[in-house]
């Protein structure tokens, strides 16, 4: 591998793990490693932007896992405020545009990383690219929204009720900002199944947020400053807006110079995370993955599994070996005091595959029903009818309900039937569940269901 250069486009989760794992594994004279970063920071937690915006972390830097700096000293070179605009397969460069200095240049590369990360939806709506409109993806994004808030906005509107969108608008109220929020579907955190998102949305209602279901925003009004977001049923004054409409791998780059994407529209990638181009590696947000329980390609935007893939492509970069199985689509949020958790598939992608399911909820309560502080808790699983096997989950609850996710998780990746998850040996104590934890009741509930439906097949 003398002489070998590594080239990193994106430098966040995945690149920068990536990096980390090659360099751990090959010494600065075998590989050299450059990292290009378009923004001014590399290794950040964009999952702390709402954090910060809402004042529960006090300083950006905290967000900053590791510095260009800290990476120059494992010698890892990082070029922030670097975009890269182009890449030559043939000639194995890439085209790079220093944005404070305004050059070109041309950079060569023998194995080139795309950790290109996903980029917010900004659908063309007037008023769009007003100042005072803003979204979430890369920190500098989160301290614009804090010097926003900071500055002291009357009324915000958020547009969008997914887990971003709902965790702005936690932090907008917590910050003591009046505001709204728009959800074009019927409910917020669209993948989760309608009646656990229903007690989402009476969560979000319950902090004082005003909560439009249903509704399309049409324009965001304004004169130089946003004045107000127009919907198709009515005007709300705003003073600042935060975007919060989903995000899409961003494949621009890699699709322009002809790097093959998937199905789903990810960048298509091998379990050990290399792309169908000699040479070529991609991890993260702008990967495809392959979903464990649906047997589909999916492009998920989560750090928990750009952080695993960055890793995997860093260490078969460095000389290893090591694969990634795919996802399970486990996710968490909060807010406020409401968590609300989800692994596996819900009713409507279920629906979409053709299986026949059964469900079961059950509603009970986080701590033992006598233990102060104790709060409830919503427990939902699905199963395949028949076979009872485990296919989903979902959890709404209160401090201590969204972790519980993690059991049916593990029980998926094992692909166990719910008949065998009855008696699992889960702990209990009074102060962090009741004797039957609710994982159980409602897992033992499901595979009573289960094994009916097996009945009524025989
Ligand atoms: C507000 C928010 C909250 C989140 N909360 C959670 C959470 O609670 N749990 C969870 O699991 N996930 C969460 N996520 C998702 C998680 O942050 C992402 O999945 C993760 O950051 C993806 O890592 P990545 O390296 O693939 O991409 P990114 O973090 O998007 O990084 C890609 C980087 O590439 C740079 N880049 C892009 N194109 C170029 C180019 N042409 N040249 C140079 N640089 C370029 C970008 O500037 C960016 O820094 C959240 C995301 C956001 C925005």
């Amino acid at each position: 591998m003398a002489g070998t250069r590594m080239v990193v486009v994106g430098g966040d989760a995945a690149g920068m793990s990536a990096a980390s794992q090659a360099r751990r594994r090959r010494d600065p004279a075998e590989l050299e490693i450059v990292a290009f970063e378009r923004g001014r920071h590399v290794s950040y937690s964009a999952c702390g932007l709402p954090y910060y915006a809402g004042d529960v972390v006090k300083d950006w830097r905290d967000l900053v896992a590791r510095t260009a700096e800290e990476f120059a000293e494992q010698d890892i070179e990082v070029r922030t405020r670097h975009e890269v605009d182009a890449i030559d397969l043939e000639a194995r460069r890439v085209r790079v545009r220093d944005l404070d200095a305004g050059r070109v240049v041309s950079e060569p590369w023998d194995l080139l990383v795309v950790a290109t990360g996903s980029e917010p939806l900004r659908p063309p709506i007037d008023g769009i690219d007003l100042p005072d409109v803003y979204g979430l993806s890369v920190l500098e994004d989160g301290i614009e929204l804090r010097k926003a808030v900071d500055a002291g906005p009357e009324r915000a509107v958020v547009v969008g009720g997914g887990y971003i969108g709902l965790e702005a608008a936690e932090a907008l109220v917590a910050r003591g900002v009046r505001t709204s929020l728009v959800e074009a579907g019927p409910q917020v955190m669209g993948r989760v199944d309608p009646d656990m998102g229903e007690l989402v949305s009476q969560a979000v209602r319950d902090i004082g947020v005003e909560l439009h279901l249903g509704e399309q925003v049409a324009a965001i009004e304004g004169d130089g400053r946003v004045r107000a977001v127009r919907t198709d049923r009515r005007t709300l004054e705003a003073d600042l807006v935060v975007l919060g409409l989903g995000t899409r791998p961003a494949v621009g780059l890699a699709e322009a110079s002809g790097i093959e994407l998937g199905q789903s529209g990810a960048i298509a990638v091998n379990p050990r995370m290399q792309t169908r181009h000699d040479g070529v590696w991609a991890a993260g947000d702008c990967v495809e993955a392959h979903h464990l329980v649906s047997g589909r390609p999916v492009s998920f935007h989560l750090g928990t599994i750009a952080n695993k893939q960055g890793r995997i492509c860093g260490i078969n970069i460095g000389g290893g070996y090591a694969t990634f199985p795919g996802v399970l689509g486990t996710a968490v949020s909060r807010v406020c005091e409401v968590e609300v958790a989800r692994t596996g598939l819900s009713e409507a992608e279920l629906d979409g595959l053709g299986l026949e399911w059964e469900q079961a909820a059950v509603d009970s309560t986080t701590r033992a029903g006598y233990f102060p502080g104790t709060a409830p808790i919503r427990v939902k699983v699905l199963a395949e009818r028949r076979t009872g096997r485990l296919l989903g989950a979902q959890i709404v609850g209160k401090e201590g309900a969204a972790k519980r996710i993690d059991v049916f998780a593990t029980a998926l990746w094992n692909a166990m039937r719910v008949g065998e998850m009855v008696n699992m040996d889960l702990s209990y104590a009074p102060p962090f569940s009741p004797v039957w934890d609710p994982v159980l009741i409602a897992t033992r509930k499901l595979s009573e269901q289960v094994d009916r439906s097996l009945g009524d097949w025989l």
